[in-house]
């Protein structure tokens, strides 16, 4: 078999860049490991960035999001039970979008199903070979038979466990880390938001975020020891240890519920660089990680794959390599602004040390937010999303 652009994993930013290319006359084929329902079956980011809902407009995509997605000009961040609202809308004239990962993935993949591109899912041991070669190809089994995926380029878009990044010389690749001490204990409920906007929560307990992907379901999350074991989790002592954190009002106004889903995730800052090897190109989770708390895997997975999108078609259309050339610079640029916003939110409102300056340090940090214009403006800019 034969394609220009063989992308690995079908993920939002596998499908999002077959979809542009698709759109532009380049021919793609994913890669999945997984089944399909497995995919669509991970609950995971849900907040989307202004340049994020016009790249998956571009792509056609876009239409279910603006009819179901909720619209977020503002946030609530409380601290020790008294609740302050930043302005998105006041601050920078824009908003967010909250609309689940899972309906993005929905709706890209219906796209890619109805302009008939090919994916394989379920694909076995997908290997990468003479990446640095002008003829790459990927090797992998499915349905029992072994299948060669010639190609111009690679698109490693398999998240942070995936093969692309491990299919790198040691010598060529360097790695920034950080692992935090903590994670988040997760459930999704059907239950109504405990508010209209996001709040994130700092408590002398542990970080909280109420978060919703719609207005009859609910997300939560409360900073927990990274020992945990989720069994020994029931739902009753998730809302148990929730309902502290929070202030008087959205205690009163919590609904609870049975969970549909209960996850912990760690929490990590890391990023590969560069992203480009050769033929080889890494977007999205498998060149970069965030913690959560400042909403930015999704979309920065989002980006890489504009700016990958824009610097293939330029090879295909204008027989120039100066976009491939430039995007891993281009793209970690973003990536380290986006880095630098996710670990100052994670260390400014989770229980990082017992140490009381450092509890001290965080309290001055979010009065003067919540006092500065100057402060809440750097804040909205860097949430909404920097523009590319
Ligand atoms: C538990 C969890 C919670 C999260 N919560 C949030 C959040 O609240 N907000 C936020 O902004 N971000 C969140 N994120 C991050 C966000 O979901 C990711 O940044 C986003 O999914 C990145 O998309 P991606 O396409 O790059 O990678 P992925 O979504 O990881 O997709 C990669 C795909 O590649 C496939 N793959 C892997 N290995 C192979 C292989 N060898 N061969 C073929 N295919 C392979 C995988 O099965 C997967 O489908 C969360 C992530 C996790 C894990």
């Amino acid at each position: 078999m034969r394609t220009q652009v063989a992308i690995i994993g079908a993920g939002p930013a596998g499908l999002l860049l077959g979809q542009l290319l698709h759109k532009h006359g380049i021919d793609n084929v994913i890669l999945e490991r997984q089944t399909g329902e497995y995919v669509l079956g991970r609950v995971r980011a849900g907040v989307i960035e202004k340049v994020t809902m016009d790249l998956l407009d571009e792509a056609g995509v876009g239409a279910r999001m603006h009819r179901d997605g909720l619209v977020h000009d503002g946030v609530q961040i409380c601290v020790d039970g008294v609740r302050h609202r930043v302005s998105f809308k006041e601050m920078t004239g824009r908003a967010v979008m909250v609309y689940g990962q899972t309906e993005i993935t929905k709706d890209l993949m219906d796209g890619r199903a109805a302009i008939g591109a090919k994916t394989v899912y379920a694909a076995e041991g997908v290997a990468l070979h003479d990446i640095f070669t002008d003829q790459p190809r990927v090797t992998y089994r499915a349905a029992g038979a072994e299948h060669e995926l010639a190609c111009d380029f690679i698109a490693g878009c398999d998240g942070f466990h995936g093969i692309s990044r491990k299919s790198v010389p040691a010598d060529a690749i360097t790695h920034h880390e950080r692992v935090y001490p903590f994670g988040w204990l997760g459930i999704l409920s059907d239950t109504p938001p405990v508010s209209d906007e996001l709040i994130y929560v700092r408590h002398p307990r542990g970080f909280a975020l109420c978060s919703m992907r719609s207005p009859t379901r609910s997300r939560y999350y409360i900073q927990c020891s990274l020992a945990e074991d989720i069994e020994s989790w029931p739902d009753d002592r998730f809302w148990g240890e929730l309902k502290p954190r929070l202030d008087d009002e959205a205690r009163e106004r919590l609904v609870t519920g049975p969970s549909i889903e209960k996850s912990i995730a760690p929490l990590r800052s890391f990023v590969a660089e560069p992203m480009r090897f050769g033929r080889l190109f890494l977007a999205g989770d498998a060149a970069h990680i965030v913690p959560p708390t400042g909403a930015k895997g999704l979309n920065l997975a989002a980006s890489d794959v504009r700016y990958l999108s824009l610097a293939l078609i330029e090879h295909y259309a204008e027989k120039s390599d100066a976009g491939l050339a430039a995007y891993s610079a281009r793209a970690l640029a973003r990536v380290w602004k986006a880095e630098r916003f996710s670990w100052w939110m994670t260390t400014l409102m989770h229980r990082i040390s017992d140490n009381s300056f450092d509890h001290k340090i965080q309290l001055a940090e979010l009065d003067y937010l919540f006092r500065s214009q100057a402060a809440a403006t750097v804040f909205a800019e860097n949430y909404v999303g920097l523009p590319y």
